[in-house]
């Protein structure tokens, strides 16, 4: 018998994994893939991370604790996690986006500078922006590397105790005062079990009687190569963003493949995890060559490296952090919406104070699932 079972072995079952064991639970953490794998959300070698959370201000809440939280990881486990080059959003002055992002770094005391059309241009030569963009650059912000991160959860599970069984697929679950966990290969009992499933949670969630409005959508991460080699390292360009209409597009300077600089797109079409490539990404990549061909012309514009990855949206891009409604001892960390990352850390205590009765470090009110059921309920 285990105190918890955590399903789902990405960042954010991996760290919740982790902290359970910490605190004494004797935890066993299932994965359906051997690992290390890269079918879900969590796999590459980077992410961005930034407080600022324009008007979702509980997650820039959280992100204070984040930060510090991902240097006792980096502590912790002896590897370095955080390259810390900044974060730069690019918009036009009015758009919510920019304000929401001053708001939030003012807010939170984060040291910022707000540059003008002229300072972009001095600054980051590489760009060819609109004449009226503005940026804001948070000193905050920069690149997790997110496969370091993942290995530093798991061997810390392990190290404290933590059951760590891949390849191994969780097929049913028998809610109760004891939970059964049905497994590819055999069946466990747990008091309580964490469901961190990623993309496959709305093929899940439904055998357990819940659905909820959870999207699963393909993503491409795409590499360019610079044509001046070294123009977009890490000394040279921070993370970017750019938010505005029906577009959101964020690059990383070049740090996984030499020479190559990560633009992105920031959503894709609906697909099936299980058939995930199967999906039409004509228009993403169609897209992204003309946003490279017009704001980033030093890079060459069509990408090199493709590599797919998926989100998991709700439909408020909010996660969702709560217990099963009808089974009280099942509880749900899914709907990570594309921004989870950065938060694991603080979801992985979240998760674990759900699991072990406490009460949670945050309001989640905005996580709550009755929000999909009674729109009443986030207010
Ligand atoms: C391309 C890309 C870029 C991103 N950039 C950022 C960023 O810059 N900053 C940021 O903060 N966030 C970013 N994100 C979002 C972030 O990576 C995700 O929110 C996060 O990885 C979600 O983790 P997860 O653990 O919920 O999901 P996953 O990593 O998918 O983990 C779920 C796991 O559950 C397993 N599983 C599912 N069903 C079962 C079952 N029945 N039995 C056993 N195991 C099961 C799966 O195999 C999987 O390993 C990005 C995501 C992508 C795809």
């Amino acid at each position: 018998m285990y105190d918890v079972v955590v399903v789902g072995a990405g960042i954010e079952g991996s760290a919740t994994a982790y902290n359970l064991a910490k605190n004494g639970q004797k935890t066993l953490l299932l994965e359906q893939f051997p690992l290390p794998h890269s079918r879900g959300s969590s796999h590459g070698q980077s992410r961005i991370t930034r407080v600022a959370y324009g008007k979702d201000d509980h997650y820039a809440v959280m992100m204070k604790e984040g930060g510090k939280l991902w240097r006792s990881m980096e502590r912790e486990s002896g590897t370095s996690i955080f390259l810390n080059c900044g974060c730069l959003a690019v918009g036009k002055p009015d758009f919510h986006f920019i304000k929401g992002t001053i708001a939030s770094l003012s807010r939170h005391c984060i040291k910022h500078d707000i540059l003008t059309p002229g300072d972009l241009r001095d600054r980051y030569p590489m760009l060819s922006l609109p004449p009226d963009y503005v940026g804001v650059f948070d000193y905050s912000g920069g690149v997790l590397r997110a496969d370091k991160a993942l290995r530093a959860f798991q061997t810390l599970f392990v190290k404290y105790g933590g059951e760590l069984r891949d390849g191994e697929e969780v097929t049913g679950i028998l809610p109760g005062s004891e939970v059964t966990i049905v497994t590819s290969q055999g069946e466990y009992r747990a008091r309580k079990v964490v469901l961190t499933l990623g993309p496959w949670a709305p093929k899940f969630l439904p055998k357990l009687g819940i659905n909820l409005p959870l999207k699963t959508v393909l993503t491409l991460v795409l590499y360019w190569k610079e044509k001046n080699k070294g123009e977009f390292s890490a000394d040279r360009f921070p993370t970017y963003k750019n938010v505005r209409e029906n577009v959101e597009v964020y690059a990383l300077p070049s740090l996984e493949y030499p020479g190559h600089v990560r633009v992105c797109y920031h959503d894709g079409p609906e697909t099936d995890p299980d058939s995930r490539d199967m999906a039409d990404t004509g228009r993403i990549l169609s897209t992204m060559k003309s946003y490279v061909r017009e704001h980033l012309p030093s890079l060459q514009d069509t990408p090199s490296i493709v590599e797919p990855c998926m989100y998991t949206n709700t439909p408020d891009l909010q996660f969702v952090l709560d217990r099963h409604p009808s089974h009280r001892n099942i509880i749900l960390g899914v709907g990570f919406s594309g921004h989870g990352f950065k938060l694991a850390p603080v979801v992985g205590k979240i998760l674990c104070e759900l699991a072990m009765d406490k009460t949670p470090s945050y309001d989640l009110t905005p996580c709550r699932v009755d929000r999909f059921f009674n729109p009443k309920a986030r207010m």
